[in-house]
């Protein structure tokens, strides 16, 4: 029978709250270069990252600067699972990782012998913030019964308590994997992603209380009257949205799912619920079609959709090549630590390669049981 998800307070990041809550980060966004100041720093950083034998890892959520960039330069620009998958096979002994702080800590458990540099290290995540490892361990600690399985947005001390790690790219093919093997979920931390994941693979599923503070906005009364007014639009929602928003969803997934459905759905106009960020590939890949992004606010607001990540806001061509240059904003990891976190990534790893290749999702999970 499966087990409706259970509310448990967490600290919200606020203005007194955390070190680098939303009000800071805000204040910490870099403005926009100078057509001439950017020509500028894209220089600097493209001889610095040859001379420093770095590869630039950023994520679909940063400024387009970054993400051009990357791509200009043999990086990548992508999902926080392509993120990290590429920044461990990639030769460089140098990754300067553009998105949040779980992000580079991610990348450093992956590759404890190259050094990772980020913009700036203060960018976090709610829903990292929002899941304290003394709190979460208690959690897991009432459940012993239950498989500890976390969402990648979240620190290396809880990926050390987990059993597995997922990403949105995988997260249903994994719980689904672990259900049909008659294993008992313990999730964390997105209750949207978790709720979702749990009507979809009909896992029995207790969860964390977190949130996305940029997905948990969308607003699915204004979403269906945008689409009203335009009716031939294609609703694209990444999972971290409410469960209203993803009821009103015509393709539900990860940043990379929804730039496939994007490419192969045959419409002129797309409603896309996640962060702004995404709209800048979107429109690049498909430059014949349009794309809105949907509502966090009703009539009156001054801003019809403010759905932008604060901390990926953080990140700028500035703070790029002033970590290039000086080392500042490396990521250093305890290596125990590392090590024991590192174990569910390997395992998620593992697991979407397998898949990949063609192996039975059933078998894989029992396979990976020891990584
Ligand atoms: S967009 Fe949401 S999930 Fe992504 S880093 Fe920002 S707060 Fe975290």
């Amino acid at each position: 029978m499966n087990t409706a998800l259970i509310p448990v307070d967490y600290p919200q990041p606020g203005p007194h709250g955390a070190a680098c809550d939303t009000r800071l980060a805000w204040a910490r966004v870099p403005p926009d270069p100078s057509p001439a100041e950017r020509a500028m720093l894209k220089d600097r950083i493209k001889h610095l990252l040859k001379a420093r034998d770095a590869v630039m890892v950023s994520h679909f959520y940063v400024h387009p600067d970054l993400q051009d960039l990357a791509e200009e330069t043999g990086g990548i620009v992508s999902d926080s699972l392509e993120m990290a998958r590429f920044g461990r096979d990639h030769p460089a002994g140098t990754l300067v990782v553009s998105g949040v702080r779980f992000m580079g800590e991610t990348a450093k458990m992956l590759s404890p012998d190259k050094r990772v540099l980020m913009p700036d290290l203060d960018a976090t995540c709610s829903l990292d913030l929002g899941c304290p490892v003394a709190p979460f361990s208690a959690f897991c600690d009432a459940h012993p019964d239950r498989t500890v399985v976390v969402y990648a947005n979240t620190s290396a001390a809880v990926k050390a308590r987990a059993d597995w790690v997922v990403t949105s790219s995988c997260a249903l093919e994994i719980v689904a994997a672990l259900h049909a093997s008659g294993q008992k979920i313990l999730w964390g931390p997105d209750r949207h992603l978790g709720d979702y994941v749990r009507r979809q693979t009909g896992a029995d599923m207790v969860s964390w209380n977190g949130a996305c503070i940029v997905h948990d906005e969308f607003q699915a009364l204004e979403l269906a009257l945008l689409k009203g007014e335009h009716p031939g639009a294609r609703v694209l929602v990444h999972p971290e949205s409410p469960a209203d928003v993803i009821a009103l969803a015509d393709a539900v997934g990860s940043t990379s799912a929804i730039l496939q459905a994007a490419a192969h759905t045959d419409a002129a106009v797309f409603i896309v619920a996640t962060d702004a960020g995404l709209l800048h590939k979107l429109r690049t890949l498909n430059p014949d079609k349009t794309f809105l992004a949907a509502p966090t606010a009703g009539n009156g607001a001054t801003c019809k959709s403010c759905a932008h990540c604060p901390w990926m806001s953080m990140n700028g061509l500035a703070g790029v090549a002033v970590a290039l240059e000086s080392g500042s904003g490396e990521v250093h990891l305890d290596a125990a630590l590392g090590q024991r976190a590192r174990r569910p990534v390997d395992r998620m790893l593992a697991f979407t390669a397998g898949l990949r290749a063609g192996q039975a999702p059933g078998a894989l999970v029992e396979g990976l049981g020891a990584v």
